[in-house]
């Protein structure tokens, strides 16, 4: 049958007058209005005459032949469908207040609703109009509000089942053996709920609720109060659904803690962490334990940055799965990761934990068919939550760190307080050296090379010297190795150079026949500004082509082969030579020094102070310069016997405090003048 023929049918004689067979002849002698609503049809199929009047309908067979549909806003057809549900299982009735539009005119009566069984089985409501409401339009409008608005309302009393639950809150909660409590997923909320109203009166919360479409997060609102029906204490209860919300705000928030890279933990993230830990009256001892990858610069630049990702990707897998779920591991940025061990009592604990990390990571990283070899280096500092900031303990763990790197990788430092003093000093040497290259404050001294078989001075070495204002003089070796490592060295190299090359011009033109070499740092070596600077010197009028000699280390022929080689072979070009210094402490592979173009080795005064037990090491770097064609000088010539020594072995040139010390430019001239050495 089609719902058009059952509604004919219906409409034609649903119930036949006579005896009583629609159970409806009472209501028909009633003054108060009755009607019968077919909630699947929209149709009012039985009425009073109270409810013909009520409705504005002429008779009852006029009220039947009225659609309603079109004037029920979806959220009323879907409570009727909700009411007409509830009615299939119990015998509750439901009063609400109902406004009709009986020719267009608004009616607000307060309406009874029950079940009511159509002849052919079906469940409609009976709806008994117990009082129209001559309420205030306003009342009226919050009273429609209530019933229409999506937000669940709902009256509790503190046990026991609801008292009140407005057509939104009666669709969403599962009402079977429904109480405040029963709502909640999770009983603590509802405990921490209550106990704030017993506090404040009133309270604002999100939590998960039980619902008929499962558990959903929502956005509580409580307030304590009195049931209007009893006087009894109760719990008015708001709720928005706020599910969809919250898991985008859980989406947004794991990725704006998250590194993207690993997954893990970013710095925001640990530092937020840091900051509520220090808020926690609780909180207990903390270690910071920094770490970083051994020489992951090479792995980025020899394998790829892939090769790098993955490393860091399995650094990160690894070090979770090492620790507990309650430590929290970060990742800063680049190569350096925190992890931070809440309530330690001391360092021996974090010690060993990390030593076990350690070994984990220490297996190969698999990579494009080979294998990577990673170790970490390691700093630990210990982090009071109510003494400490978290910038300072993590500076803290960086500085034993950097000891880490110092003594050789591949290691753990606990923090200390020189440590500290001596990254102070550090820290502080750094600025003033800034201000001192800016304010050019550095000069060169010379020290004089020998020619051994005739005793001329044939070369000069510039040494640096830094000239504060306060200290005087000072040497080198206090403050090269923090220039390298700030990277200062490329403005004070390039001034050393530029120093260097205006003496030779400056001795060429009086007319003094004399290499001057200069010494340029790793670090200076690799940057490509070098090239340009070498090539602005070089096209100076009056350049010394061919005089001026560049002192590298030897660990800088260690690297890139093919890169060092092809950057040697620009600097020759350009008319410099190139020296190794210190040569013979380093790790270059001997047998490829013939591979660059080379014009002098400088063998490291180490070996000459052991003259003569170092003596066949210092043989065997001179027949290899030889053989190379290079230039040999023995450096730190203290003793006539030392250079006899090197006279008897044919060792080219000889530099050292024999001779005399380096010497400011003016007294270099003197000790020449002086007739030591013709030249
Ligand atoms: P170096 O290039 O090997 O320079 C030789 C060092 O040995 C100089 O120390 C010199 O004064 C010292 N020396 C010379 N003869 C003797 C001797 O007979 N006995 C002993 N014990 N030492 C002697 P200085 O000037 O203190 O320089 C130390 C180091 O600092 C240099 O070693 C070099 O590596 C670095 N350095 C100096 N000037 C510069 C520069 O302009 N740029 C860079 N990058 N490094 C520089
Ligand atoms: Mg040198
Ligand atoms: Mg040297």
């Amino acid at each position: 049958m089609t719902s058009a023929t059952r509604l004919m049918q219906q409409q034609a004689a649903p119930f036949r007058e006579g005896p009583d067979v629609d159970g409806f002849g009472v209501a028909r002698r009633l003054n108060v209005p009755v009607w019968v609503f077919d909630v699947d049809e929209s149709r009012i199929v039985l009425a009073n005459p109270a409810a013909c009047a009520l409705w504005g309908a002429s008779s009852e067979e006029v009220l039947r032949g009225r659609d309603m549909r079109s004037d029920m806003s979806s959220t009323v057809a879907k409570r009727l469908k909700q009411y007409q549900s509830d009615f299939l299982t119990s015998d509750e009735t439901f009063t609400e207040l109902w406004t009709l539009y009986p020719n267009g005119e608004p009616r607000s009566v307060m309406v009874v609703y029950r079940g009511y069984v159509l002849p052919d089985g079906r469940m409609a409501m009976q709806c008994e109009a117990v009082s129209e409401t001559q309420d205030q339009p306003q009342n009226l409008r919050s009273a429609e509000a209530l019933l229409h608005t999506d937000v669940l309302i709902s009256l509790f009393s503190h046990e026991g089942p609801p008292l009140y639950l407005n057509p939104a809150a009666r669709n969403s909660f599962s009402t079977h053996n429904l109480s405040f409590l029963s709502l909640f997923v999770d009983y603590r909320d509802c405990e921490a709920l209550k106990e704030q109203l017993e506090l404040l009166g009133e309270h604002r919360t999100v939590a998960r609720i039980h619902t008929v479409a499962g558990q959903r997060w929502c956005d509580l609102s409580a307030k304590q109060c009195m049931d209007a029906a009893t006087g009894m204490p109760a719990i008015l209860l708001t709720a928005i659904d706020v599910t969809e919300l919250k898991e985008a705000r859980d989406t947004a928030r794991h990725l704006a803690d998250r590194d993207q890279l690993t997954g893990l933990y970013n710095r925001a993230y640990l530092q937020a962490h840091m900051t509520k830990l220090k808020q926690n009256r609780k909180a207990r001892k903390s270690a910071v334990v920094f770490f970083d990858v051994d020489r992951f610069k090479l792995i980025n630049d020899r394998l790829g940055h892939d090769a790098g990702d993955r490393v860091l990707q399995q650094i990160a897998y690894r070090t979770r799965a090492q620790l507990r779920p309650q430590d929290l591991v970060a990742r800063l940025g680049g190569d350096e990761f925190v992890i931070l061990f809440e309530n330690v009592a001391d360092t021996k604990d974090v010690e060993q934990r990390i030593a076990r990390l350690s070994q984990a990571l220490s297996v190969p990283v698999s990579h494009g068919g080979g294998e990577i070899d990673v170790s970490i280096s390691v700093g630990i500092a210990l982090f009071e939550p109510h003494k400490s900031e978290f910038n300072d303990v993590l500076r803290d763990a960086d500085i034993a760190l950097y000891a880490s790197k110092q003594g050789g990788r591949n290691r753990a430092t606990v923090f200390t307080e020189q440590m500290g003093t001596a990254a102070k000093a550090r820290d502080d040497l750094e600025l003033a050296l800034k201000d001192a290259v800016d304010r050019d404050e550095f000069v060169l001294h010379y020290q004089p090379r020998l020619d051994i078989r005739s005793g001329k001075v044939v070369a000069v070495e510039g040494l640096v010297r830094w000239l504060h204002p306060d200290k005087g003089i000072v040497m080198p070796n206090a403050f090269i190795s923090v220039c390298e490592e700030t990277g200062l060295i490329d403005k004070l190299g390039r001034r050393v150079l530029e120093l260097g090359v205006a003496q030779a011009i400056a001795w060429q033109e009086a007319g003094l026949d004399l290499n001057v070499s200069l010494n340029v740092s790793p670090r200076q070596f690799s940057d490509d500004r070098l090239l340009r600077t070498l090539e602005d010197l070089a096209a100076q009028p009056g350049f010394p082509t061919g005089k001026i000699e560049l002192e590298i280390t030897e660990n800088v022929l260690s690297g890139d082969t093919q890169m060092v080689t092809r950057k040697l072979r620009k600097i020759t070009e350009m008319g410099y030579r190139i020296a190794i210094d210190d040569f013979g402490t380093g790790y270059s592979n001997l047998s490829s020094i013939s591979r660059f173009p080379l014009t002098c080795l400088k063998i490291d005064r180490s070996f000459i102070a052991q003259l003569p037990y170092s003596g066949p090491i210092v043989r065997l770097i001179i027949t290899l310069a030889d053989q190379i064609g290079a230039t040999v000088v023995s450096e730190g010539v203290e003793t006539e016997a030392q250079l006899e020594w090197l006279a008897r072995h044919h060792c080219a040139q000889a530099q050292g405090y024999l001779m005399t010390h380096p010497l400011p430019p003016e007294d270099f001239i003197a000790y020449l003048q002086k007739g030591a050495a013709g030249c």
